[in-house]
């Protein structure tokens, strides 16, 4: 039922390679660096590089923790990308790896380039170093350490290494030139100086790598085949390269690179979700209106249904921005058959029914999915008092309205059709609830004659019904492009992002576990939440996403 991956240019290159034999087998990496939660965007390289991995017997895909940089890695975070790519469905097996773990491989690299004349010790200051590298259209002047002699550079940087120098007084950069017109190949800075406590190695080490420098050796050392990036690392490819050419590496990795994943209405950046949370703008990395898979997951997004996106959208060389419609499309698509049906009541409004007879309650047998008889049915109480949808009464009916209102005839779901013969108010005028008359022997039948019935309406029965706390969630914020926004994106953020109700359910949902799913007729597709629902005391559901989508009607 999950559709199957449409080729691209990257699945053609790696089928070439394999044709060809250049390759025997295919190595992918995902290659996280721990400093956040997984979001959408990442989940599109999960599919892409562990999909690659279980399309070709034999190919593997790497889980490898980028963790060079000491200064904003968490061991929560590991842990919760590694939960994130098993919820989306993928597994690396036996290949887990740490990139701080090649540590002293980075840096007998470096003291091979030296050795080769290819790095120097560069005591200028950052700004210095800023400044004589010149721009696009001005080259780079050298610096006056640029041409130390390899003895002096080997010793200058295992004093680097040794400790015997302050954070910014000293860098090891490669010995490339400093005329290119691409930048980044301006001799790049290899190392810098940080004493920083490491999450892995503590402080073992004062000088780390640069990403440009530590990632493909990385690769390099896990014998990655073909190293999935995105597009912004498109001009660092010639210095990816330069580095597998000059290194004393195993292997020699291909980069590739495609179109990250950005979604309207929504930010894709970790500096920014972590914002969001810290901030306190939300409730938390796995709050259900925010783009991460911990937040998508408690919203009940199915995996499948991410996966799919994942494969419909594909794989381009194009950026563009994906309509976040396009995703809530596929989550309907897959909850409409893999959801069991419920009835809840998100805004009650009680009704009598003067006539009902059979004391105090009757039982009513209910599809569990009209289209689906392997569903099954499930048996619903109803009394003399029910619950309907506050919107499915209207004292003047407008045109069109085909639901309840004074003297109308209306089929309850799964049961029989009422009539309303009164309504009472308050001292305010509203409808505080209605009386009906139910017709016997309808369930089931067509209306009898003589009687106009052109809607069913979900209800429940408001002897037994459970209070709930229902989260209608909606878009986080109110601009397609909130990256965008003149006043930043905190400036657009919704604040109608999520509504709290207090609705009336079927009594069986209140024993549900955390994390079920079902489908409330006519309202949405709802999820118990996997942190507040306690099966037995407390029915707490989340809506993952509406029936329809209705986002921009009424605003
Ligand atoms: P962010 O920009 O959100 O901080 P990042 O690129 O710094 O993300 P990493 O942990 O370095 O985050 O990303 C791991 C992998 O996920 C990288 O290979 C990266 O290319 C990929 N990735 C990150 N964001 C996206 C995205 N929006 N679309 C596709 N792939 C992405
Ligand atoms: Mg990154």
């Amino acid at each position: 039922m999950s559709a199957t991956p449409k080729s691209d240019f990257i699945r053609d290159i790696i089928a070439e390679d394999l044709a060809s034999g250049k390759h025997q087998t295919t190595i992918t990496r995902f290659p996280p660096e721990p400093n956040g939660y997984l979001h959408l965007g990442h989940a599109k390289s999960i599919c892409l590089n562990f999909g690659i991995a279980q399309e070709h017997p034999g190919a593997k895909c790497h889980l490898r923790f980028d963790d060079t940089n000491p200064e904003k890695e968490e061991t929560e975070y590991v842990e919760s990308i590694k939960a994130d790519v098993k919820w989306l469905g993928f597994d690396w097996g036996s290949d887990l790896y740490f990139a701080s773990n090649y540590f002293e491989f980075f840096y007998d690299c470096a003291v091979h380039l030296i050795k080769n004349g290819l790095a120097y010790v560069d005591e200028e200051s950052p700004e210095e170093i800023k400044l004589h590298r010149g721009n696009v259209q001005t080259p780079g002047t050298p610096s006056k350490f640029r041409e130390r002699s390899v003895e002096e550079n080997l010793e200058m940087f295992s004093a680097m290494r040794a400790g015997k120098f302050k954070e910014g007084e000293a860098v090891l950069r490669a010995k490339i030139g400093l005329t290119s017109s691409n930048m980044n190949m301006r001799d790049p800075v290899l190392y810098r100086i940080m004493h920083a406590h490491h999450h892995h190695t503590g402080n073992a080490w004062c000088i780390y790598p640069m990403y440009d420098f530590a990632h493909p050796l990385e690769d390099a050392l896990e014998h990655i085949t073909h190293s999935l990036c995105t597009l912004e690392f498109e001009n660092h490819r010639p210095l990816y390269n330069w580095f597998i050419e000059n290194c004393p590496v195993p292997s020699k990795p291909r980069q590739i690179e495609f179109a990250r994943l950005s979604l309207t209405y929504t930010i894709m950046s970790k500096r920014k979700l972590l914002q969001l949370v810290n901030e306190g703008h939300v409730s938390g990395w796995d709050d259900p209106r925010l783009p991460t898979i911990s937040g998508i997951r408690r919203r009940g997004y199915p995996a499948v249904a991410v996966r799919d996106f994942c494969k419909h959208i594909g794989i381009t060389k194009y950026n563009g921005t994906t309509d976040v419609a396009l995703l809530e499309h596929e989550i309907r698509n897959h909850l409409n058959s893999a959801a069991s049906r419920r009835m809840a009541v998100l805004d009650p409004l009680k009704v009598i029914i003067e006539n009902f007879s059979e004391e105090p309650t009757a039982n009513l047998v209910v599809s569990n999915h009209p289209q689906d008889e392997s569903f099954g049915d499930r048996s619903v109480s109803f009394s003399s008092e029910i619950f309907i949808e506050r919107e499915d009464f209207q004292e003047i009916p407008e045109k069109k309205f085909f639901r309840l209102g004074p003297e109308r005839y209306v089929r309850l779901r799964g049961g029989p059709i009422i009539q309303c013969t009164g309504l009472d108010k308050n001292a305010a005028g509203e409808v505080t609830q209605i009386r009906v008359k139910l017709l016997p022997d309808t369930t089931g039948k067509d209306s009898p004659e003589g009687v106009v019935c052109k809607a069913a309406i979900h209800w429940v029965d408001a002897t037994t019904a459970v209070d709930a706390e229902v989260r209608l969630y909606d878009r986080l914020f109110t601009v397609e492009d909130p990256d965008a926004a003149e006043g930043g994106f905190l400036s657009v953020l919704n604040p109608e992002s999520v509504k709290t109700v207090v609705a009336k359910v079927e009594a069986s949902l209140l024993n549900e576990s955390a994390g079920y799913s079902c489908q409330f007729e006519r309202n949405g597709y709802f999820i118990t939440d996997t942190k507040d629902h306690v099966p037995g005391k407390k029915a707490v559901f989340n809506r993952t996403v509406a029936l329809k989508d209705s986002w921009g009607k009424g605003k």
